[in-house]
């Protein structure tokens, strides 16, 4: 499979931030501050954040760079390895992420199914954060990094304020975001993740998957997980165990969003799936309260 990468904006998004497309795959971000060049994310593997670099290269300004990787997910930080000296900054939960067998587990299948993947070492971040956030201060630009968990327990945002931009990476997602498992407390996590990215009022929302920076997104999903919360609760005690709930008419994704036209079967399915950890969690949630 092959991947381009090029370079593209948002109407209105400020012309320091770049938003930088590997094919389908996944969206990084560029941002170039009076006093340095951020990288959010490098791409699913050192070639294409190569490519990247090269890309960039007359908007580098001879500013020294900094990386962050928003998380431990491979599309987002297989690419480490293009950076050379770079500093690597994530939140501290990412090396737990690292660390686990896992993350070497889905690098060996991967290379299985695609020779593009031989060349991947997993280069760890340089600097970590543990908390709730840390400011990168450019200047002109501060960008706020913000732990958001729920995706993933790792997963950082991006505010910048003095553009009123939140780069939300895989928080907030079209049509639904994925939680990280079913279990109540990751839900927690992502609708508190969710709740935070609104409070800051972002008028430019930067998403890493889906091509959009359509900001009723963010509503929609935070929509979404109240109306799940309602349904689930109107569902008789007797038959919330159901495998088959998510396929119940008035349970399916597709009565709680609109799925977009030409979805493949692929993303379909991923999205369904997405759909039954969150009903899952939903179910656990009640359970507990
Ligand atoms: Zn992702």
């Amino acid at each position: 499979m092959t991947v381009d990468v090029s370079l593209t904006s948002y109407p209105g998004l400020d012309d320091r931030i770049t938003v930088i497309r590997a094919g389908d795959e996944v969206d990084a971000v560029f941002v170039s501050t009076e006093r340095f060049n951020v990288l959010v994310d490098t791409l699913g593997t050192p070639s294409l954040c190569r490519r990247a670099l090269e890309l960039l290269a007359d908007r580098m300004r001879d500013r020294p760079l900094i990386v962050v990787n928003s998380h431990m997910d491979w599309d987002h930080f297989w690419g480490n390895r293009a950076v050379g000296g770079a500093p690597i900054i994530a939140h501290q939960s990412a090396i737990d992420r690292l660390r686990d067998p896992s993350a070497l587990q889905t690098l060996e299948q991967k290379r299985t199914t695609e020779p593009r993947f031989d060349e991947v070492e997993l280069v760890p971040p340089t600097l970590t954060f543990s908390g709730e956030s840390m400011t990168l201060h450019g200047g002109d630009l501060s960008l706020h990094l913000l732990h958001t968990p729920g995706h993933t327990p790792d997963h950082l945002a991006v505010w910048i304020p003095e553009i009123e931009t939140c780069l939300a990476v895989d928080a907030v997602e079209h049509p639904i975001p994925e939680v990280w498992s079913s279990a109540p407390d990751d839900l927690r996590s992502l609708r508190s993740s969710l709740d935070l990215i609104r409070s800051l009022n972002p008028k430019q929302l930067v998403l890493a998957h889906g091509q959009t920076s359509d900001h009723a997104v963010l509503d929609r999903n935070i929509a979404y997980f109240e109306n799940i919360q309602e349904a689930v609760a109107l569902v008789p005690a007797s038959e919330l165990m159901s495998a088959a709930l998510a396929q119940r008419e008035g349970m399916r994704l597709k009565d709680f969003v609109d799925l977009p036209a030409g979805m493949s079967f692929g993303a379909r399915e991923f999205y369904e799936r997405c759909h039954r950890s969150n009903l899952a969690a939903t179910i656990a949630a009640r359970g507990a309260s």
